[in-house]
């Protein structure tokens, strides 16, 4: 009886690990509904409800054992609220980043950090001067960037899994503020905590989740390191995904911020849509089978550069 349940319990646990290795699309889709429920009220930065999502984050991180890099998982900082031109400011709030963190096994190159992140905010209720509508309506955000938040936290668990083979450290970012004009990895990149000469690679997904029937997945900064041009166009046909490469075109979103202090960066995302910004960029819209590939294209990136000594170093680009 002992033996049949020791035997019952190691195949138990070994299917657990099992599915904690794999990116589903059932996981995407439980971390987008969540994150874009009505009650979220489109994750607007501060109060109770963007406390709510951020703590939603860091019990993600620690069920799949990543530990805190800082202090703590979360990283507050103050945001100025953007407001139309004209009408009255608003009052400045405290909101967070939420950092985990993969500590990797070489003696030395474990100094070294890939950050790989992705904003959690959004509109909330629309209204402000980057809502491409005039309804005030809760603007879900599922594609932006619910679906780059999401793919954060099953990649981090995927990287978790599969630690033993990583030389360099992982630290995983959920930004937020981001629609208030990058506050939140603004602010990261000016308190790391890190020396910025450690971080080789700053990886920022934001809007992953529409992939096309041509399977494109664009990403800008692939020139700004050795041989980042070739690695992320070879390795989309084996995931069956057409990667659209631009050398520079560094632009758009949280990893900007890395940019500017000479970090080498890769921006991904999934193309715009005609819900960019509207109470209508929803979870339905969402292309989870296209997602998981997504992911799996930027976890085998992250391997790439993290799991062996790739030679990474800053290669400024013009555009
Ligand atoms: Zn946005």
């Amino acid at each position: 009886m002992r033996l049949y349940f020791t035997l019952f319990s190691c195949c138990f646990h070994f299917g657990l690990l099992q599915a904690q290795d794999d990116i589903t699309t059932d996981e995407l889709k439980g971390h987008i509904t969540y994150l874009t429920a009505d009650k979220n009220s489109g994750r607007y930065p501060g109060g109770k409800i963007n406390k709510r999502v951020v703590n939603y984050i860091k019990k993600d991180f620690k069920k799949s054992g990543i530990s805190s890099f800082l202090k703590s998982y979360k990283q507050p900082f103050t945001a100025p609220l953007r407001v139309k031109k004209g009408d009255k400011p608003k009052e400045a709030v405290k909101t967070w980043n939420v950092i985990g963190y993969i500590e990797g096994n070489d003696p030395i190159l474990k100094n070294e950090f890939v950050v790989l992140g992705a904003h959690y905010d959004h509109l909330g209720m629309g209204g402000g001067p980057s809502s491409k509508s005039d309804k005030i309506d809760i603007h879900h955000g599922a594609d932006d960037n619910a679906s780059g938040t999401s793919a954060l936290l099953e990649i981090g668990e995927k990287l978790m899994a599969h630690r033993t083979e990583l030389k360099r450290s992982v630290l995983l970012v959920a930004f937020g503020a981001e629609e208030q004009g990058l506050l939140g990895s603004k602010y990261f990149a000016d308190n790391p905590g890190v020396p910025l000469s450690q971080i080789k690679l700053m990886i920022n997904m934001d809007m992953v989740g529409r992939l096309n029937d041509a399977k494109q997945v664009y990403m800008g900064g692939a020139g700004t390191f050795p041989g980042g041009v070739e690695l992320m166009k070879d390795l989309g046909p084996p995931l069956g995904l057409s990667p659209v490469v631009h050398a520079g075109s560094v632009g758009g979103s949280d990893h900007v911020s890395f940019y500017k202090k000479n970090i080498s960066v890769l921006g991904i995302h999934t193309g715009g849509h005609p819900q960019y910004h509207t109470p209508e960029d929803t979870v339905d819209l969402i292309n989870f089978e296209g997602q998981k590939r997504v992911c799996q294209y930027i976890f085998n990136a992250i391997m790439k550069v993290g799991s062996t000594p790739y030679d990474m170093k800053f290669i400024p680009q013009g555009d």
